[in-house]
């Protein structure tokens, strides 16, 4: 859940504190919990298709407007997408707006069906005094909201996939980026000459597009940087001979905190810093041979980043050693990772100006 969400019950409370002169705290954290269920049902409604298209979620983050799908495997293609990927991608993105509008049809029917008293067409449409005539109301305004060409809300991922069929990936995100931006300002600067609901969705719908950036931009770094631009090439190595004395010895005079272990031009293994000092601690001096870590990945110079990535989680590891030939040319540590990253960031950007 996003942090924005916790604007939703304050906004509940002060429109309704507004509007009648107080507050039924129950009633009104029981509409919170209504938005949240119909926030999570659209949601399971892009996550349904974007699986049987073969996309797995790893993780979604929930807005009060609409959520962030964060996928297993990237959707950033280089180079401009196929027609499939632009009628999967517009599928997965109006599935969400008609879950909502199946949700606000079926909740009209039970209130017809039951007689209950709803007066559907009374103002204010929201509000913690009249639950299922929010209902209704709730899902139909996701649904016209999410439908607002602002990206990441799903009108603007149409958008997005759009400009991907003439764009490469990431150049598309930047545009729809920069559409979503002046909208969510226009909504802003409109919420505080009418309603302040406006500006809230106007600060959402910017929070959003900032998270979805970056997690484009992730992705993109990670496909596309090569691990030789990015290993360390000046580091400190351990011999099997050494003892763990010496190890940690050399371990001060070095940032590492991972090192790799090498006998002639072979590496052997890999040890950390933690490694040594808890050996240490529990069988005295010895040698980096029965300690080090002899089971490890190693990755070509021209691999991804993100193969990188894979590797280190898998193996549960903090280094991989960098080979040619067989022979040890660069290490990358996670340790160094985020840092380089953003310097790598940082000149890309410069090199661009
Ligand atoms: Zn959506």
């Amino acid at each position: 859940m996003h942090l924005t969400f916790l604007l939703l019950p304050l906004f509940v409370f002060w429109t309704e504190y507004n509007v009648h002169g107080s507050a039924n705290g129950g009633r009104d954290l029981a509409l919170v919990g209504l938005v949240l269920l119909c926030v999570a049902a659209h949601e399971a409604g892009h996550m349904l298709v974007a699986w049987r298209a073969g996309l797995v979620s790893k993780a979604v983050i929930l807005l009060p407007l609409s959520g962030v799908t964060v996928y297993e495997e990237s959707r950033t293609q280089p180079g401009p997408s196929s027609i499939e990927a632009w009628r999967r991608d517009v599928l997965i993105a109006l599935i969400g707006p008609l879950v909502n509008i199946g949700l606000a049809a079926l909740s009209v029917a039970v209130i017809y069906a039951t007689g209950y008293g709803a007066n559907l067409w009374k103002w204010p449409f929201f509000q913690s005094g009249n639950l299922p005539r929010s209902l209704v109301w709730t899902n139909i305004y996701l649904a016209g909201i999410n439908l607002l060409p602002a990206y990441p809300l799903d009108g603007g991922r149409v958008l997005r996939a759009y400009f991907a069929l003439s764009s490469d990936a990431s150049v598309a995100t930047r545009r729809a980026v920069s559409i979503s931006h002046a909208l969510a300002m226009l909504l802003m600067v409109a919420g505080l000459f009418s309603d302040t609901w406006l500006t809230m969705v106007g600060v959402i719908i910017f929070c959003a597009a900032q998270l979805e950036e970056r997690a484009v931009i992730f992705q993109s770094v990670l496909d596309n940087v090569r691990l030789e631009e990015v290993m360390l090439t000046d580091f400190a190595t351990l011999s099997p001979a050494d003892t763990l004395q010496d190890a940690l010895e050399k371990a001060v005079h070095s940032l590492q905190d991972d090192f790799p272990v090498v006998r002639g031009s072979d590496m052997v293994g890999v040890i950390s810093r933690q490694r040594i000092l808890d050996a240490l601690r529990a069988e005295g001096n010895g040698y980096v041979q029965a300690v080090m870590n002899k089971l490890f990945e190693v990755s070509l110079r021209e691999e991804s980043l993100g193969t990188a990535f894979r590797k280190l989680t898998a193996r549960n590891s903090s280094i991989i050693p960098v080979v040619e030939d067989q022979r040890l040319v660069g290490i990358v540590t996670l340790q160094n990772l985020m840092h380089s990253m953003a310097l790598l960031a940082e000149s890309r950007k410069l090199k661009r100006e």
